[in-house]
């Protein structure tokens, strides 16, 4: 949309989240996280505030919107404790069209409790089934109607081609959709995002301020100590190259455990998948001044994923 003034477009940043990909405001990030793939929440802040918030549900076959939204609405009452304000509460306010974009039956609505105010929207998506309810927040006195209709548009609620967009404070991956998020730290110094399935596990990490993080080790050193922890059960060799311009260091492993060795036989004989195989990559973003970890422990079949989630990571532009 052109903007009457020629202030320059604000940047913007992307957050991914359990198959939601949004554009939001460079400063904005997670504030907060709950729930699984089938059933959470995401919030986003920006600098002042919380500014948006996403809560889902997995269901098959459709749902009745207009009770979602009812519901929604009937808790932000009951939420409200005794000295809180009283909220006002607008239903099928149309901020965006009935049938945007693939979404079955929406509903967009508003509230406002005097001093916060949120435009937000419920629908149930035509192709995963998927149940959204996202909401904008502002404060009351903020002319936020425009932008909010710019971001509930923009949220994308379910990946595209089989890759999960994970992406939060600039980092920024894909994933394969059979992989589940099994844990993270999202910290400033360092952002670790874990998936699993079954056997198979894939970590990726990312420290910040990598010339403190290494501080007088070279990287191969820094790896070595690093994840000695998480790779104490592999036999891993460390090999230096180079990765996208940057110095990197492979480490390739396989089970150091005689127990491990045998289920891995068995579970090859059940032509079972199973995660026998260390690969990781660990670079030095220098225009980034970041350290990045992609560490994989995947079947044999999967050999070759290692290398597609580096190549997809954004780790500077
Ligand atoms: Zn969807
Ligand atoms: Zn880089």
């Amino acid at each position: 949309m052109p903007r009457s003034d020629s202030r320059p477009e604000p940047r913007t940043t992307v957050i991914g989240w359990q198959g939601y990909t949004v554009s939001v405001p460079e400063d904005w990030t997670i504030g907060a996280i709950g729930g699984d793939r089938m059933e959470g929440y995401l919030r986003i802040d920006g600098t002042d505030m919380p500014r948006m918030e996403i809560k889902w549900f997995d269901r098959k076959g459709p749902v009745g919107i207009e009770e979602v939204v009812g519901n929604y609405l009937r808790d932000l009452h009951r939420k409200r404790r005794r000295r809180d304000p009283e909220v006002t509460t607008k239903r099928d306010t149309r901020l965006l069209g009935r049938r945007k974009g693939g979404r079955r039956q929406l509903e967009s609505f508003h509230w406002t409790d005097g001093d916060r105010q949120a435009h937000g929207a419920a629908w149930q998506c035509a192709h995963c089934e998927r149940v959204s309810i996202v909401q904008v927040l502002g404060r009351a006195d903020e002319g936020l109607e425009e932008e909010a209709r710019e971001l509930l548009l923009a949220v994308a609620d379910h990946p595209e081609d089989g890759w999960v967009t994970w992406a939060t404070y600039g980092l920024q991956c894909e994933i394969p959709e059979e992989f589940v998020l099994d844990g993270q730290k999202l910290m400033a110094g360092l952002i670790d995002l874990n998936f699993k399935l079954e056997t198979e596990q894939i970590a990726v990490m990312r420290w910040g301020m990598a010339d403190v993080a290494l501080g007088d080790k070279d990287l191969k050193t820094w790896a070595q100590k690093e994840l000695a922890g998480r790779l104490k059960s592999w036999e891993c060799t460390f090999e230096e190259l180079e990765f996208n311009g940057h110095p990197a260091i492979a480490i390739t492993g396989e089970p150091a455990l005689f127990q491990a060795r045998v289920r891995r036989f068995v579970l090859h004989c059940l032509r079972r998948p199973y995660g026998s195989n260390v690969r990781s990559l660990i670079w030095h973003c220098q225009p980034g001044k970041k350290l990045y970890a992609v560490e994989c422990i995947v079947d044999d079949s999967r050999l070759e994923l290692p290398a597609e989630i580096c190549q997809r990571l954004i780790c500077h532009s």
